[in-house]
């Protein structure tokens, strides 16, 4: 039977998969990208409940692969500043793009708007869609996998990239443990009206139960995400719209001049994974598959943009040289670039969320200090910026060209 060869397959279409087929066909290699399920090409209409805060480095990296302009015309909530307070000492703290002599820190984008842009652009680059499927096995050969889908189909790639989410059938496949901790809360998540303009901040509440966001949508309104203890999330997300409205408006009412009127509400629970390993023979993972942080700063798919840029660099480099794009050296330097970075975040993620969540007076003390000291020192408050911003540390060459976003 004929096989179809590629330098590259990645399973999974979400946005980082679909970042990872598009930079690395980019430069140049033979590309296939294989889901379960098929594009869904944008179509407008009510903004999505699952947003993200895309950061500065994720713009550039949309920006190279040439679907940022379009993001941006479509809907994409700019935000200029971060407010953040913790409601037990009632400390507060902003951070200011401007601070930092930036226009602004980053958007807020619809998941599934990055995705159908990507999507649209893929083909244009060259990556082969393949048709909805999903890989049943695959074996090393000379130089290369030999892979079946469920289907039957047959293929030969150089690469295997797994890009499929949480719950990554290729990380399971290829026999690398993830340690998985649940947060012991699920996040709430809805679009309101609010009373106030959101003025292009995102806002923040440290509560008993967990954090409470407020993110600022294109079109005026914002995007909540609520941590709540797993029971609770349940009872609230049920609640009638009078209810949620009333509970919400308590909650974080004070920061966007009341809640008006609140959309359908989707709960996500919340859990940490990370990989123990990100490689295997000829095999990556990239973004979810990979690692799974708490929602609170709004990184996991920033961390997973900067997996792609990296690894697809790679790729691209080894191509460009005549190398082996699925050789052992370079996956080893993509693991050794981008394991550490998400564990930091990931530790600085867990030691937010158990700060926040315990509330003996020393602690709430501690915290409140913590809060006015970044409140109060500039360069503080810059390093915060730089970090939120993605651009700390050494950075792929995709998120170097500041283009168009920043
Ligand atoms: C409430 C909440 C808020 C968040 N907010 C932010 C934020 O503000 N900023 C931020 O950066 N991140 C945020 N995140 C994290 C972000 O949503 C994820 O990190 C990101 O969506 C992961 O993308 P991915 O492409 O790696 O995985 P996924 O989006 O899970 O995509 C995986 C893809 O693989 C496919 N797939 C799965 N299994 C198979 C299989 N066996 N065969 C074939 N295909 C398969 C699926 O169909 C899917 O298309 C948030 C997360 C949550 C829960």
């Amino acid at each position: 039977m004929r096989r179809d060869e590629y330098d590259l397959l990645v399973q999974g279409g979400g946005m980082i998969g679909l970042a990872t087929a598009l930079a690395a066909a980019d430069g140049g290699a033979r590309v296939a990208l294989l889901d379960r399920e098929p594009p869904r090409p944008w179509q407008g209409g009510e903004v999505r409940q699952r947003v993200s805060a895309l950061n500065l480095a994720s713009e550039r990296l949309l920006t190279g692969l040439g679907v940022w302009p379009e993001i941006l015309a479509e809907r994409a909530g700019r935000f200029e500043a971060i407010h953040a307070e913790d409601a037990a000492s009632e400390a507060r703290v902003r951070f200011e793009a401007a601070d930092a002599g930036l226009a602004h820190l980053g958007h807020i984008v619809e998941n599934e708007l990055v995705c159908a842009m990507l999507a649209a652009r893929a083909p244009q680059a060259g990556v082969s869609r393949l048709a909805p499927g999903a890989i049943a096995e695959w074996t090393p050969e000379a130089e290369g996998l030999d892979v079946r889908l469920e289907d039957g189909r047959r293929l030969r790639t150089r690469l295997l990239v797994g890009a499929d989410g949480a719950g990554s059938a290729v990380r399971t496949r290829a026999g690398i443990h993830a340690r998985v901790a649940p947060y012991g809360q699920e996040a709430v998540v809805a679009n309101v009206t609010t009373g106030a303009r959101h003025g292009h901040a995102a806002r923040q509440r440290f509560l008993e139960g967990g954090p409470l966001a407020f993110l600022p949508l294109a079109d005026g309104r914002c995007s909540i995400v609520w941590s709540l203890p797993a029971d609770e999330a349940e009872v609230t997300a049920g609640l009638s719209d009078a209810a949620f409205t009333t509970l919400l408006d308590e909650a974080g009412g004070s920061l966007v001049g009341g809640i008006e009127s609140v959309g359908p509400r989707a709960r996500f629970p919340l859990r940490r994974l990370h990989a123990e390993r990100y490689i295997d023979e000829r095999v990556a993972l990239v973004g979810d598959a990979a690692h799974v942080i708490h929602p609170l700063a709004g990184q996991g798919a920033n961390l997973g943009f900067r997996d792609a840029a990296t690894l697809a660099e790679g790729v691209v480099t080894a191509l460009a040289a005549g190398r082996d794009p699925g050789g052992r050296g370079l996956l080893r330097r993509y693991e050794r670039a981008r394991r550490g970075d998400n564990h930091a975040m990931q530790l600085a993620m867990d030691a937010f969320h158990a700060a926040f969540t315990r509330h003996d007076p020393l602690l709430v003390r501690l915290r409140g200090a913590g809060f006015g000291t970044a409140d109060r020192v500039p360069p503080l408050r810059r390093a915060f910026m730089r970090a939120a911003t993605g651009l700390a540390g050494e950075l792929p060459a995709l998120m170097r060209t500041p283009g168009v976003a920043a």
